[in-house]
């Protein structure tokens, strides 16, 4: 028998679906077949998704909704840790709770639910996972030593998941989206945007469905052999880094 290459059916769960880059991820999914379910502090979602309510900072709200997702939809099979958030100030100003808030949600949270995840893979000898990090993991960025140090630590992560659970059909990969249109880039000025728009090769902000069209590739069933990757989607931006 042949296996399709994206198999119908999949379970797919994104963190951070209610808008943004997660909602483009979760309409990606679904538009290609997968059974999606997405967590975000409220349980919008997109149309066809499984919206479910779980603040990623809390470990019962956790397992609790994996549960959910597990009883509707079944085990998870493609996890897509994208929830993030940023707490941007310069580091002689940065408080500990500027730190301490970007760090469980960008990367504890992250931890928690990959963590939660990777028991079900294991057991079906099946998993995808992709980490949203951000092209300043490997730039740098003043005003965002908080931000930045959490996306370079989803890079250690995955690359040690991709090195435990590789023998049992689980890969682990990141993706460093560039300057991307969204809520948490909206709030930036015009002369802010346009300084980046300036240094982008391809000339322009990215969109979600830009990032969400790489991890569409890296959760399909044909990148079993990408694994520990770090794959950019910034017009350009981060090359050489
Ligand atoms: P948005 O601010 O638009 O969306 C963030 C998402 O995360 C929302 O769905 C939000 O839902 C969810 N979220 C935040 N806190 C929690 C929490 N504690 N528990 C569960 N969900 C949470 O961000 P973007 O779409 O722009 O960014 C998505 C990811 O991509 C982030 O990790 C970001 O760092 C990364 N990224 C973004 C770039 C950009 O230019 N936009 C560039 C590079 C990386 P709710 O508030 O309802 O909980």
């Amino acid at each position: 028998m042949t296996e399709s290459v994206d198999r119908q059916g999949r379970v797919a769960l994104i963190t951070g679906a209610s808008r943004g880059i997660g909602a483009a991820i979760a309409e990606t999914l679904r538009d290609s077949g997968y059974r999606v379910a997405g967590f975000a502090r409220s349980d919008a979602a997109p149309a066809g998704v499984l919206g479910v309510a779980c603040d990623i900072t809390d470990p019962q709200a956790v397992d609790a909704g994996f549960a959910t997702v597990e009883a509707e939809l079944g085990p998870v099979e493609v996890l897509v840790a994208n929830a993030g958030i940023t707490r941007d100030t310069l580091l002689m100003r940065m408080s500990d709770d500027d730190w301490q808030q970007v760090v469980d949600i960008n990367l504890t949270g992250a931890y928690r639910v990959v963590r939660r995840a990777t028991r079900g893979m294991v057991r079906q000898r099946f998993g995808r996972i992709v980490a949203i990090s951000s092209v300043v993991a490997l730039l740098g960025s003043a005003g965002q030593v908080n931000y930045a140090s959490t996306k370079a630590g989803l890079i250690g992560m995955m690359r040690s998941v991709a090195r435990e659970l590789g023998g049992r059909g689980v890969t682990a990969n990141v993706v460093t989206p560039g300057f991307i249109q969204t809520e948490m880039t909206e709030v930036l000025d015009e002369a802010t945007r346009k300084a980046y728009a300036e240094r982008i090769p391809v000339g322009r902000m990215g969109t979600a469905a830009d990032v969400a069209n790489a991890v569409r590739y890296l959760v399909s069933d044909e990148a079993g052999y990408v694994t520990g990757a770090v794959v950019p989607v910034d017009g350009g931006l981060g090359m050489g880094n």
